[in-house]
């Protein structure tokens, strides 16, 4: 079987992620290999933070390993909060800030669409890969559903009525952005195995 580390310290992220993986493949959080830093993500696109937290950790601790980096793109706002989605209210990470100011910003905005893009950067044998994955979508105006985590709950995808956080974790790791570029990530492993 093979192992890879997921430069994530996000345990919603390692779920959905080993959930989509299946039995063939590992999944390593940083805690289990001693990594307990703040992996700084300073890049201006959603691929240069990918790239830098898997370069961090492959260049520590010489191990296969990815890093995703996703963003909240929202039509009306020019693209934003994109890359800057867990930092939009401030500096923290806090997720009821970051909804709050996204409703704000779209309180009267008639056009809701949206979409999730998540990027896996992956260094497999010292080489670096990039994988996208897409789930378009709109912001309702009140939160709804408790699972799930971040924007999830003023996010309604596509084909569906429920939000993220409303449906069942199988059902959103089915059809979401890291369910989208997971499966690339596979097939493009399985292809080299
Ligand atoms: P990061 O990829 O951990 O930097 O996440 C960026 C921001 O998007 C954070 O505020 C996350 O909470 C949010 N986010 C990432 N993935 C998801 C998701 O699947 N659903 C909802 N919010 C997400």
């Amino acid at each position: 079987m093979k192992t890879f580390v997921f430069a994530t310290n996000n345990a919603h992220k390692l779920d959905e992620v080993s959930a989509i993986v299946g039995k063939d493949i590992q999944i390593q959080s940083l805690k289990a290999i001693g990594c307990h830093d703040d992996i700084p993500e300073t890049a201006d696109t959603l691929e240069g933070n990918a790239l830098l937290k898997a370069r961090y950790v492959f260049e520590r601790y010489h191990t296969d390993c990815f890093a995703d980096d996703t963003g909240l793109e929202v039509e009306a706002l020019g693209g934003a909060p994109g890359v800057y989605s867990a930092r939009y209210a401030g500096e923290g990470h806090n997720s009821e800030a970051n909804v709050r100011k996204l409703l704000q910003a779209l309180q009267g905005v008639e056009n809701r669409k949206a979409q999730f893009r998540t990027v896996f950067a992956l260094i497999i044998n010292g080489e670096e890969h990039l994988f996208e994955g897409i789930v378009k979508g709109r912001i309702i105006a009140e939160k709804r559903g408790m699972s799930g985590f971040g924007y999830d709950p003023v996010f309604v995808p596509e084909g569906h009525e429920e939000t993220f956080a409303e449906m069942p974790s199988e059902l959103k790791n089915q059809i979401s952005h890291r369910a989208v570029a997971t499966r690339k990530l596979c097939d493009f492993l399985t292809g080299i195995q």
